[in-house]
């Protein structure tokens, strides 16, 4: 089963969206298996990381950005050149394992959609099996 997910992005910036995959995996049934979270975009992508101290994000936001920082050079007409690469870096997709009909995340883990070009109208797809 593929369940879809639709968010509205302001800016660049990293959503949580791990109590939607909790439900998708719940609404699935499945007690033992894995989930994948994809995103089918070009300018986001899927990461699981922090999700204790808003700060994290904040960094890893920084980081990217000074990483991956928009270049006069890029040809790319529609101009976000450093929003691909960063999607690209990030990857659209995650897998997580399913145990006890629970996602097998660590204490601190958090499941993030993250948009690197808003706002835009986005979405993502959470498959369990
Ligand atoms: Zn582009």
């Amino acid at each position: 089963m593929v369940y879809e997910y639709s968010l509205k992005t302001e800016r660049e910036n990293f959503y949580n969206i791990t109590s939607k995959v909790c439900e998708a995996v719940s609404k699935s049934g499945i007690n033992e298996g894995v989930c994948v979270v994809y995103c089918p975009h070009t300018t986001a992508g899927i990461t699981i990381n922090e999700n204790a101290d808003p700060d994290v994000v904040r960094d890893m936001l920084s980081g990217l950005s000074k990483a991956f920082p928009d270049r006069p050079e890029f040809l790319h007409a529609e101009g976000n050149s450093h929003a691909h690469l960063k999607a690209s870096c990030v990857g659209s997709s995650q897998t997580i394992i399913i145990q006890n009909g629970q996602l097998l995340l660590g204490t601190w883990q958090g499941i993030y959609f993250c948009e690197f070009d808003g706002p835009r109208n986005r979405h993502f797809y959470v498959k369990v099996f």
